[in-house]
């Protein structure tokens, strides 16, 4: 089956192209949505993490305390390395039987953060999407949705791959500055090309 790999910024649209995408019939295979539901109350890696960062990691309830691993690895590239060993064998393990189980969809399509830093998730795409978002309305949207002050968006920004660097690596971009209106359209038409390249 065709299987097409969607990167881009924090914020940028990742998550709103994908579920236009899968309005049109892709089976959409989320490397953040996995990850959530690995560390969740009963997810496989929860009881690792809390091995490997010990019990004040969870909170009085059990559940892990996101604020404080993200502090945690946040600030320290060692930490940060120890969580990503941990965690990625396991996602990519998920996105792997994810993509076994699939059997009624026109193509699947990867949403991985760091497409372009993955080599495992490049084998398996044929195309790759940039979901492509100016600097300000980044910062504008993310202010709105998360919260986030530009200082903490230019923090994490400065973790992933510039943009400059995806826009040259990328098969397809979609920009998404404007109107959703404008966005469905643009996916519309990328979702065209991918039913002949099956
Ligand atoms: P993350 O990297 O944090 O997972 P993302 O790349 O998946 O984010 P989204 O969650 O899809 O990005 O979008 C970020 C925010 O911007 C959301 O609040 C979303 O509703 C909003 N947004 C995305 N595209 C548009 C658009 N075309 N018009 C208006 N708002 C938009």
């Amino acid at each position: 089956m065709l299987v097409i790999g969607l990167t881009g910024l924090i914020g940028s649209g990742k998550t709103t192209v994908a579920n236009l995408f899968a309005q049109l019939g892709a089976k959409i295979i989320d490397t953040d949505v996995i990850a959530h539901q690995l560390t969740a109350k009963n997810g496989a890696a929860l009881a690792l993490i809390s091995a490997e960062f010990g019990q004040d990691i969870l909170d009085s309830s059990g559940e892990l305390n996101r604020a404080r691993l993200r502090e945690l690895v946040f600030s320290d590239e060692l930490q940060r390395e120890r969580l990503e060993q941990l965690l990625h064998p396991l996602i990519f393990a998920a996105v792997q039987q994810e993509m076994l189980a699939v059997n009624n969809a026109s193509y699947i399509m990867l949403v991985v953060p760091l497409l372009f830093r993955s080599p495992k998730y490049l084998a398996l795409t044929q195309r790759n999407i940039f979901v492509d978002c100016d600097y300000p309305q980044l910062v504008q949207r993310l202010a709105v949705r998360s919260n986030l002050t530009q200082v903490q968006i230019d923090a994490i920004l400065a973790q992933q791959v510039s943009r400059v660097e995806q826009l040259a690596l990328a098969d397809d971009i979609i920009e998404n500055n404007g109107e959703t209106q404008s966005l469905t359209a643009a996916v519309k038409c990328l979702h065209q090309k991918y039913l002949l390249l099956r």
